[in-house]
């Protein structure tokens, strides 16, 4: 331990470490994480045992009390073997202190996942996120392996072990070119078909420059062997990426349905997060609080970075077998870097009537002019405006249910009740009152409410 303890360290903070590093037993076209093997050319990429031990011994003393996440993601995790895992828990268990409760989770593929695992993965409470973009053309439009197939059935018979152990499962899907128009689709597969009911959308932005973006647009797995290493640059993206207005119009569309059917019952990280803004207390996702610094990375080697979606040389914060975990996360670099989320928002974002909610988002998607020409409006702006703007009468009714000692699943009944009044003697096939332009049996009629 340090002798004295770092002025700016958090109570808690959160790290991902990725054991195996960037490997990947698969070559998902969109991930740029993969081209991150540069970074260690030659290297075998599998955290040393004592590397572990320290990791897990550095992390528990860095937290002053209360619930402590232990997160493995990648490259595939997976890669190193169940084996490593059962060492990575028996260590937490030995160095946790008695005001300690710890949290396992697992991102993986699920493509190696079998009886052993999901048994494993049982017995410590993981909770386990699934990468998963949606029915199988959606999913096998960019998740491949390294032939170039298509990883949709081998992804379900892995989510079939996990759920046959009764593992908590999150769903982790990319939205990106091939899904961006079918929300409804995607969640109703989701929720409807394999039964899952913990959410989070990640909006695939794939930054380029002009000199980069032929070669990125061909992908970023093994099979371009001319890619870069990716880092936050360029303002152009590869045709993968989502649109802006596609990304606000994919979460306005799926909100409309869970907010009138699914409140309770399913678990989407955005809207968690946005009904937190709402009730004035911090989301619990980074991307939307106002400052951040606190999500980091630890490589195999045991360099930490900044963050997972800044793992390049200029983000690197030390490494943990020369500097105290704690040191690190409470360096001037890092603080300042947490700072910068709110420091360089222009004035546009300053100014916005859904900053409380937005807060410019994720730094690493910042690269539009605004209005005014000043830099660092993100990509994403225009959909999350609208998005923002689209749930804002439900928002505010729900935090007005909380505050008033209601539970959040009774907006529900609220809005059945109104919508009943509202569309009282609308025909299928008459335009939506709403103003959609679209049929009513296409719109609000769809949902629970019968005219
Ligand atoms: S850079 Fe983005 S993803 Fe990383 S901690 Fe900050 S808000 Fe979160
Ligand atoms: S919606 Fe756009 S302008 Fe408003 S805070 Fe977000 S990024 Fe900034």
């Amino acid at each position: 331990m340090p002798s004295t303890w770092p002025p700016h360290a958090p109570r808690s903070f959160h790290v991902l470490a990725k054991p195996s590093g960037a490997i990947c037993n698969l070559d998902c076209t969109y991930c740029f994480f993969l081209s991150k093997e540069l970074l260690y050319p030659g290297d075998r990429f599998r955290m040393a045992d004592d590397l572990l031990r320290t990791y897990i011994r550095q992390l528990l003393e860095s937290h002053r009390g209360g619930d402590v996440v232990i997160a493995f993601q990648g490259g595939e995790p997976t890669l190193m073997g169940v084996d490593f895992f059962e060492r990575a828990v028996a260590y937490a268990r030995e160095l946790a202190r008695p005001d300690q409760t710890l949290q396992f989770t697992l991102q993986t593929n699920a493509v190696l996942i079998n009886d052993k695992w999901a048994s494993f993965l049982r017995r410590h409470d993981f909770l386990v996120g699934v990468s998963i973009d949606g029915p199988r053309e959606m999913h096998d439009a960019y998740r491949v392996d390294k032939q170039g197939r298509g990883t949709f059935d081998r992804v379900m018979a892995g989510l079939e072990h996990l759920q046959s152990h009764g593992v908590d499962v999150n769903v982790l899907c990319t939205v990106n070119a091939a899904n961006q128009d079918h929300p409804l689709e995607v969640y109703r597969f989701f929720r409807d078909e394999l039964r899952l009911n913990f959410m989070q959308f990640i909006p695939i932005v794939e930054r380029a420059t002009s000199d980069t973006l032929t070669i990125a647009n061909r992908g970023w797995g093994d099979g371009n062997r001319s890619r870069p290493l990716y880092v936050n640059h360029g303002s152009s993206v590869t045709d993968r990426s989502v649109g802006s207005a596609q990304w606000g119009e994919f979460l306005s569309t799926i909100f409309r349905e869970w907010v009138r059917r699914d409140v309770g019952d399913v678990f989407v990280t955005h809207f968690e997060a946005a009904l937190a803004s709402w009730l004035g207390v911090p989301p619990a996702m980074c991307i939307f609080q106002e400052t951040c610094g606190t999500a980091l990375a630890l490589e195999h080697n045991g360099d930490l970075y900044s963050c997972d979606h800044y793992v390049e040389p200029d983000f690197k914060l030390g490494n943990i077998r020369e500097t105290h975990m704690v040191d690190l996360v409470a360096s001037p670099q890092q603080v300042a870097f947490g700072r910068a989320k709110r420091d360089s928002l222009p004035r546009q974002c300053r100014e916005c009537d859904v900053r409380f909610a937005c807060q410019g988002e994720c730094p690493r998607n910042r690269f539009l002019a605004t209005e005014d020409g000043e830099p660092g409006l993100n990509y994403l702006c225009a959909g999350y405006l609208r998005y923002f703007h689209d749930i804002d009468r439900e928002m505010s009714m729900m935090a007005s249910l909380l505050r008033a000692g209601r539970d959040a699943p009774d907006i529900m009944d609220v809005l059945e009740a109104d919508e009943r009044e509202r569309f009282r003697g609308v025909g299928r096939n008459d335009p939506c009152p709403c103003g959609s332009s679209q049929k009513f049996k296409m719109c609000h009629g769809r949902l629970r409410v019968t005219s």
